[in-house]
């Protein structure tokens, strides 16, 4: 199996109360997805705030409870595992966050916070192999061991992500699960950040998951991508495709809303949103994306459309893409 990570009509809604008559409504967060992460690559998995991209990393990390689906990772099924069962998982899976300040305990140096996990996990290092562990995995990071007594605010904040990235790579983990890990950083210190976790991902073999509102940090990290939309994969595609040759609607429309940086051919199709974003609390029906799509038909108000395997390296949920309709062959 050349998957390491295996997610199956991942479903998770949250019942809320909204509005001045506290009407009972369901925001439809993670909307049954399916995808898989390959041994070593980086998927990233981007989309506009609150389309479920976050709700997606949590429900894998087993921060949250999924409703239904299957998470399957190194063929283990962990969606319903105990909370023992768990450390083990814990062990192979890390997440790093976008505020590294608010993850990083400030009453502990950095020192403590990268001990106290290998304190639990790996209890036959005595403490000396764990020092070395701890000093050899900063520098790595590019953190100086000379820093290890002070604490976490001490730090700049493109420091204090490096030593995110340390602890969460301090149990030698084989999925990474990055949830926006460089919003929060200035744009020099950004692709410090992402070169360091590349760095980092080919000298581990590291195994990412990349959730990130911006399209410019998905290019640069991602071998694969995901496009969320209310809580749905539209698209799964290698990134040449996604950048070069976008299928679903949604998509183009993305990537149309970045600003070009030189010129373009002209002849790229020109997909602009129309109207807001809808709720996440009350999607419309059918293609979820119906509402905004500027080749809407009559039966995608109605019908959901399923993902569509167009070739290896591009899958689609759209109508215009099933038989009959347009012929895509690529
Ligand atoms: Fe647009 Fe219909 Fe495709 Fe949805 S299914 S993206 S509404 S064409
Ligand atoms: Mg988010």
């Amino acid at each position: 199996n050349e998957y390491l990570l295996e997610i199956k009509e991942l479903k998770k809604h949250f019942p809320i109360k909204e509005g001045f008559m506290k009407e009972k409504k369901v925001v439809k967060a993670v909307d049954s997805i399916s995808f898989n992460i390959k041994q070593g690559e980086t998927f990233g998995l981007v989309g506009e705030s609150g389309c479920g991209k976050s709700t997606t990393g949590r429900l894998i990390n087993g921060l949250i409870d999924a409703d239904s689906g299957e998470i399957i990772f190194n063929n283990h099924q962990i969606d319903s595992l105990s909370t023992k069962q768990w450390r083990k998982v814990r062990k192979e899976m890390q997440m790093v966050f976008q505020d590294p300040y608010a993850s990083l305990s400030p009453r502990m140096t950095v020192k403590e916070i990268l001990m106290e996990p290998l304190n639990i996990h790996f209890k036959n290092l005595n403490e000396k192999e764990k020092e070395e562990r701890v000093e050899l995995l900063l520098k790595k990071c590019g953190i100086n061991p000379y820093h290890l007594n002070k604490y976490a605010h001490e730090f700049s904040g493109g420091q204090r992500q490096r030593i995110g990235i340390a602890r969460a790579l301090i149990l030698q983990p084989q999925l990474i699960i990055a949830d926006e890990p460089v919003s929060a950083l200035d744009v020099s210190i950004q692709s410090q950040i992402l070169n360091l976790m590349k760095d980092l991902q080919e000298e581990f073999n590291l195994t990412y998951l990349f959730v990130s509102h911006d399209l410019s940090v998905i290019e640069f990290i991602s071998d694969r991508i995901g496009v969320m939309y209310l809580g749905d994969i539209v698209e799964i595609s290698s990134k040449e495709k996604i950048f070069n040759d976008p299928k679903h609607p949604y998509t183009k429309a993305l990537l149309s809303a970045i600003p070009q940086i030189g010129e373009t051919s002209g002849e790229e199709e020109e997909v602009s949103l129309q109207g807001d974003i809808p709720s996440a609390s009350n999607p419309p029906s059918g293609c979820k994306f119906h509402t905004r799509c500027p080749f809407a038909m009559e039966q995608c108000k109605t019908i959901i459309p399923r993902q569509r395997i167009l070739n290896d390296e591009q899958t689609v949920a759209c109508h215009l893409y099933e038989e009959g309709m347009i012929n895509n062959a690529t």
